[in-house]
């Protein structure tokens, strides 16, 4: 419920709420997370005003309309720090590996991503797609095309999401329709950042895809932005397959190994996101601990492409940042409950464990804080910006069946994380107006 007073727009939220403060070091860390079980939210101009004890709540508000999400939990958005906007209609294409669904579909798909209108179309079915499936921000690839970044991110400023993006490079090893130069991916990047970095809730990425589809100039180039525009995060791709693995060191035989690539063109930083980093050597591992730069786990995608099984205990173990993403389009579900449900197996796969604990925590403030966004979001301090969630731990019969049997929050966290998906999602809001809602 949204109401304008002299103080600015506010919406009050009452539910179980639920948020982290770091990451569980195990399941009985109770210092990690605040749980209050009836509890309220004011949300004033797109922030939180006030988080407490329903029967707290400040008296000039005691009045206000509010709505009532329990016995539901609130928690903050989920962030998705590694997505594709241009393969919404990739998802599920048949294809053996990476560079096979590379070739065959995505390269082809995304140059429909030149036309603006069908971009602009596009963006709307994409903020859409992460709001029903509770994301409510997230990094995202954009086409080659400087137009397809354009399109996100003012469909972005529409709905006042925070979202990061930016248009790939790419300039060779792709189609001539999905190709740019070292100095026309520099150029458009460049004035992407000029245009809209900082504006409304907006980041614009440096995004050279990966390796394989860049030559040294643009390498170079890229690395040319990161140094220009160190308030820019860097987006990547980083050992994923090994066919992919062989092509980069035969394009690169002077490095001394595939993350190399990356660092020798200053593009390993503490704002770089790697997606995947499934076949990282040890000194690999080192050499991300070193620079800050943060391993991108994306689950579904690495078992759909048989690409391998991303090990979480020799990343962290290394001293890695590390977050978990979707990967859409290789990956086949838009909805980090699913993501984390194959995390687990995929970990479980290794002999590993991963609590549902610390699933949550890194679904929103972990990744958060690997997209260096933990002041603003992935939380409900006061304070913050007040974009958050409302799960339904009994949203199918599956899951209302499985609940009759459940006794703890992390019970509770575990069924959502197995069962759920986007009818978990009863409601999504952004800086705290509600922008998607079921019955
Ligand atoms: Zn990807």
């Amino acid at each position: 419920m949204a109401s304008g007073t002299q103080g600015g727009t506010i919406t009050i939220v009452r539910g179980r709420l639920l948020w982290f403060h770091h990451e569980p070091l195990g399941a009985d860390d109770e210092a990690s997370f605040t749980l209050i079980e009836d509890g309220g939210l004011v949300c004033r101009n797109g922030c939180i005003a006030w988080v407490g004890d329903w029967s707290d709540l400040p008296a000039d508000h005691r009045d206000a309309d509010y709505a009532d999400h329990r016995p539901h939990l609130v928690l903050p958005g989920f962030i998705d720090p590694h997505i594709h906007f241009p393969q919404g209609q990739v998802v599920a294409s048949y294809a053996g590996s990476l560079l096979e669904w590379l070739n065959t579909y995505t390269f082809i798909e995304e140059q429909r991503y030149g036309d603006p209108r069908f971009a602009a179309t596009m963006a709307k079915r994409f903020c859409d797609m992460l709001l029903a499936h509770g994301t409510t921000t997230c990094v995202a690839f954009g086409s080659v095309h400087k137009g397809s970044a354009t399109a996100l991110l003012a469909e972005a400023a529409t709905r006042n999401m925070r979202l990061v993006t930016g248009k790939v490079m790419m300039d060779r090893n792709a189609p001539e329709a999905l190709t740019d130069t070292a100095q026309s991916g520099y150029d458009d990047t460049k004035a992407l950042i000029a245009d809209w970095h900082g504006e409304a809730r907006l980041e614009v990425a440096i995004s050279p895809r990966f390796a394989l589809t860049s030559t040294d100039a643009q390498m170079e180039a890229a690395g040319a932005l990161a140094r220009e525009h160190p308030e820019c995060l860097i987006q990547t791709h980083l050992s994923e397959n090994h066919g992919e693995i062989e092509a980069v060191e035969a394009l690169f035989p002077d490095a001394a190994d595939y993350t190399d690539v990356y660092e020798r063109f200053g593009l390993l930083t503490d704002k770089s996101l790697m997606g995947h980093c499934i076949h990282l050597s040890a000194r690999e591992i080192g050499r991300m601990a070193e620079t800050g730069a943060v391993a991108v786990f994306c689950p579904t995608s690495n078992l759909f492409l048989g690409s391998g099984l991303f090990d979480l205990d020799r990343i962290k173990g290394g001293g890695v940042r590390h977050a978990i993403a979707t990967d859409i389009g290789g990956g086949t579900s838009w909805s980090l409950l699913k993501t984390l449900d194959e995390g687990y197996k995929v970990l479980n796969l290794q002999g590993h464990r991963y609590h549902p604990m610390r699933a949550f925590w890194q679904a929103t403030l972990g990744n958060a804080e690997a997209i260096g966004m933990a002041d603003r979001i992935g939380t409900l301090d006061a304070g913050t910006e007040a974009d958050f969630i409302v799960l339904d731990a009994r949203a199918t019969e599956a899951m209302a069946l499985r609940m009759e049997t459940v006794e703890t929050l992390a019970e509770e966290l575990f069924v959502l994380q197995t069962l759920g998906d986007d009818r978990a999602v009863t409601a999504a809001y952004v800086a705290g107006r509600i922008t998607h809602a079921t019955a």
